[in-house]
């Protein structure tokens, strides 16, 4: 039985991982997010919802960085995946949260500075960022001063009061826009800012020639195409009619608003208007979309086991910030986060005034260090941190993959329990946090409790759902 056992655990890792490369070359399936402006929202939050989809095996870690006054940094809670250049998310102590998906632009010219900008994007505004807007201005200078390296990215920038999407494309270009507060936008693997007006400074944001470009390039005609649509023209055209694109983008688009919309990318609006006011709970069921509400299906999906669509056999993290404007920002901006498929896993809550990850978080002692070897410390993880959280998600989706069908059930079911428990929770734990500072002027008075038991809350959470997850594999036996 062992033996069965073991020969189906390799077979599913070879499947994996077989999948994960023959995505590579079309580059999708690689994130996706969904932003709900602070109208658009059940309890006047903003949301930022966000899949990481990356192939081959990575190692979550999470971080709670302390703040560095001698560097000018901030404090923020760091998911970290080892070695990767554009997986890593992050929460601050200004509640401003990023996240990326990856969109492939049509530039082939390579105008940057000292090799261009990836990674230092996302730590420049988890470490300097002190609202949305300031992130995207931080955007604007790392574009000015160095370029982008890699084809082409949009990264969501949000806080407590708005949210920003930047779409990079290799270079100097870019656009920002800002979604609007009654709206909720969708963004798969290809850009989704589409009429860019600039003089109108509140909105948007950007490289002033990215329409004269465009046509310089061959990329807009205005005779011929009408209105400038950004992702139109800078768009990889493989990628914009990418099938897997467009079918989870309307998905999302009839979860959220109730109607059918085409297979046509160029009719799907930058931002919508919900049918209602969206919850966290609809942020879950969004990102867990295998495509039950759409009549097309994915084609190149081959795995007989997990059906895909927004959440897929890559997805390794799912995170949904709730960021609140009226409470202190330690307690009102939060991260519920998963340590891989949002179809099954717990949304586990992190607070932004946290300031110790539960053990098992962090394979390094300080965050310093943790950061000087993100690269160069990323191979045989699983061997070389062998007890570590990251590895208990990962044994449980192989253990899935062994008969999901007869397993998925039953987790579901118990998972489904407890995240229940803890949305009904919240209000009652974050009413116990008041102890802890002054309602009207939002002063911390009591910081080391707040933090001991914030820290404790997490780690409580994680204690529990561990044993959860034993449970569940032990009851199948
Ligand atoms: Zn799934």
């Amino acid at each position: 039985m062992k033996k069965i056992l073991f020969s189906l655990l390799m077979l599913s890792a070879v499947m994996v991982k077989a999948e994960a490369h023959s995505n590579d070359k079309f580059d999708d399936y690689n994130c996706f997010a969904v932003v709900a402006g602070k109208n658009a929202t059940v309890d006047g939050s903003v949301l930022l919802a966000h899949n990481e989809d990356d192939s081959g095996e990575q190692m979550l870690n999470i971080y709670t960085v302390p703040r560095n006054n001698e560097k000018g940094t901030n404090k923020y809670v760091w998911i970290e995946f080892p070695g990767m250049k554009v997986a890593d998310a992050a929460l601050n102590e200004y509640g401003v949260a990023v996240v990326s998906d990856a969109c492939r632009s049509r530039e082939d010219r390579f105008d940057v500075t000292d090799g261009g900008v990836v990674y230092e994007v996302r730590m420049t505004v988890a470490k300097y960022a002190r609202s949305a807007r300031h992130g995207v201005d931080l955007v604007k200078e790392l574009m000015e001063k160095r370029g982008y390296k890699h084809s082409g990215r949009t990264y969501i920038i949000a806080d407590c009061n708005e949210a920003w999407v930047c779409a990079l494309v290799r270079g100097r270009h870019w656009v920002a826009q800002r979604v609007p507060d009654d709206k909720v936008m969708i963004i798969p693997n290809n850009y989704c800012i589409k009429e860019v007006d600039l003089s109108d400074t509140a909105n948007f944001c950007g490289s002033p020639d990215i329409i004269t470009y465009a046509q310089e390039r061959g990329w807009y005609n205005p005779e011929v195409d009408g209105e400038f649509s950004f992702k139109k023209a800078y768009s990889a055209p493989a990628t914009y009619h990418a099938d897997r694109n467009y079918i989870r983008h309307m998905s999302a688009l009839n979860h959220v608003t109730g109607n059918d919309y085409t297979t046509d990318p160029n009719t799907y609006p930058f931002a919508v208007k919900a049918n209602r006011k969206i919850g966290i709970a609809d942020m879950i069921q969004i990102l867990a979309s295998h495509g039950e509400n759409v009549s097309v299906k994915v084609k190149h999906k081959k795995t007989p086991l997990h059906p895909s669509c927004i959440c897929v056999d890559r997805t390794i993290n799912a995170s949904i910030f709730q960021l609140r404007s009226w409470l202190p920002t330690e307690v009102g901006s939060l991260i519920w986060t998963t340590g891989g498929r949002p179809c099954y896993e717990l949304f586990v809550p992190w607070y932004a005034g946290m300031s110790k990850s539960p053990k098992g978080f962090e394979r390094f002692a300080t965050a310093a260090e943790a950061e000087e070897k993100h690269f160069s410390d990323a191979k045989d993880m699983r061997i070389n941190y062998p007890k570590f959280a990251a590895w208990k998600f990962i044994s449980f989706w192989e253990w899935l993959l062994t008969d999901y069908n007869k397993y998925i059930g039953v987790t579901k079911q118990n998972v489904g329990k407890m995240q229940e428990e803890l949305f009904k929770n919240q209000s009652a734990f974050e009413e116990s946090l008041k102890a802890c500072y002054d309602s009207k002027t939002k002063q911390i008075t009591d910081r080391a409790k707040l933090e001991k038991t914030l820290n404790g809350y997490t780690a409580k959470t994680y204690d529990r759902y561990f044993k959860l997850l034993d449970k569940i594999r032990k009851s199948q036996k």
